[in-house]
């Protein structure tokens, strides 16, 4: 089979890379791709968001099969483009990735269905949305309804910072018409987890556990980033909170876009947190997470294009999915600066020295050939050195030697990746 992967991260990278290994796969196309995807791929230049040229080049190439990795264009219909075209397209519908394309439409489903989150309400002007945040104080949660890049969410621990927040979102309007809205919530203290499921519309399947760490610093200190690392299996989701997730949000989530006439098909994402009265979930994505999915994939032992033909088809219901016994660990290397302003171009050294462990896997994100064949940075989180290992302790050390070969100019990454469950098992 003919595979087109669309995005250009270390989420994409994994995802090529493993379905690289399926004995279905003719040829391997990811658009557009980066520099470290040339290894199990045939990098296009197109960007995600030019549908037409897309579509042409799937007819042209005779792709049977489209993967979408960004949410960005699910929620710009993608989806429902190719399938009307009779293209196989892997992923949420325009109707059903609105779950993640808008806050305050996710909100309401999870208050409809009575899934547990955090209290909120939605605001079309920041004068009240000012005024409710003035009456309930802070800490307080000032979220971007739609898209923001990762960057929509304030958690403000003081009242000039949620404040700036409204007017940064709806008067500044740095997220554009994302901004025409604010969620504002109430302030979840706990352990958050991240549990990802794939559904054809039906059938619920859980991929294995995992956990993120989204502050820049160690300690989990610092501003949230896109994510500087993960691990996989997250031991603060056990088998039974998994069952309860599956009967009190993942199901009633399936079963209402099927009761809609829009199944949703895809990856399912919720972001949650553990708090002393119980889980709440504080968001849901509609597709893989990024960094996570470069510690979860590298443990599937099913053949992931298979999986992804099956999810299309709506035959998700015998697959069992199956994991390595083993841990699996990303960190994240960035360049200075991140996530603010940065520098690119920086030189990068060291990757193949660190490959020669074959327990460790380098994904790339924001990473670029030069015309001189050097390799260089071209984003702000550049790599994603993963590495597996019998537990965690393994897996860690393992990566992080490996991390000791790389370079680039004021590299940066966390020391501390898997702290959490390190600390529950020691
Ligand atoms: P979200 O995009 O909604 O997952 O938010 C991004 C990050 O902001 C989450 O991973 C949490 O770390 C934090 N966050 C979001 N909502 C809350 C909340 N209600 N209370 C505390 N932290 C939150």
């Amino acid at each position: 089979m003919n595979v087109l992967v669309i995005g250009s991260g270390g989420r994409e990278h994994a995802i090529a890379w493993k379905l690289s290994l399926s004995p279905k796969l003719t040829k391997l196309y990811v658009a557009p791709g980066n520099a470290g995807m040339t290894d199990v791929a045939e990098c296009v230049d197109i960007a995600a968001k030019d549908q037409d040229a897309l579509l042409r080049f799937c007819r042209e190439k005779a792709v049977d099969l489209v993967v979408v990795g960004p949410e960005a264009p699910l929620t710009e219909g993608i989806v429902d483009r190719f399938t009307k075209e009779g293209i196989k397209i892997f992923g949420p519908s325009q109707a059903a990735a609105r779950l993640e394309g808008s806050k305050a439409f996710s909100k309401e489903l999870m208050k409809r269905l009575s899934i547990p989150t955090g209290e909120s309400e939605t605001f079309e002007s920041a004068e009240k949305a000012m005024d409710y945040v003035a009456k309930k104080g802070v800490p307080i949660v000032i979220k971007v309804d739609g898209l923001a890049g990762g960057k929509g969410v304030v958690v403000a621990t003081s009242m000039p910072i949620a404040m700036e927040a409204i007017h940064v979102d709806m008067v500044k309007k740095v997220f554009g018409k994302a901004g025409d809205r604010v969620v504002v919530e109430e302030f979840l203290d706990g352990e958050e987890a991240s549990v990802i499921a794939v559904t054809d519309g039906k059938s619920v399947k859980f991929l294995a556990s995992s956990q993120d760490h989204k502050r820049v610093y160690d300690g989990d200190h610092g501003p949230n980033t896109g994510g500087m690392g993960a691990y996989s299996p997250a031991p603060i989701v056990t088998e039974a909170f998994e069952r309860e997730l599956l009967e009190r949000v993942f199901l009633p989530i399936v079963d209402e876009f099927r009761r809609l006439g829009t199944p949703y098909k895809g990856f399912l994402y919720a972001g949650i947190m553990l708090t002393s009265k119980g889980f709440r979930v504080l968001e849901f994505n509609v597709r893989l997470g990024d960094p996570e999915t470069q510690a979860i994939l590298p443990r599937l032992k099913n053949d992931l294009l298979e999986l992804f033909l099956a999810t299309v088809e709506e035959r998700l219901e015998p697959v069992r999915l199956e994991w390595k016994e083993e841990d699996c660990v990303c960190v994240v290397l960035c360049a200075p600066g991140y996530p603010e302003s940065y520098e690119t171009g920086r030189k990068i050294s060291g990757i193949r020295t660190a490959l020669e462990d074959k327990n460790i896997h380098v994904f790339h994100a924001g990473t670029k050939s030069t015309p001189d064949g050097d390799l260089v940075t071209a984003g702000g989180r550049v790599l994603n050195v993963v590495g597996h290992g019998r537990g965690i302790f393994e897996a860690l050390s393992r990566t992080y030697n490996a991390v000791e070969h790389i370079f680039f100019d004021q590299m940066h990454y966390r020391k501390d990746i898997g702290h959490r469950a390190t600390r529950v098992l020691k």
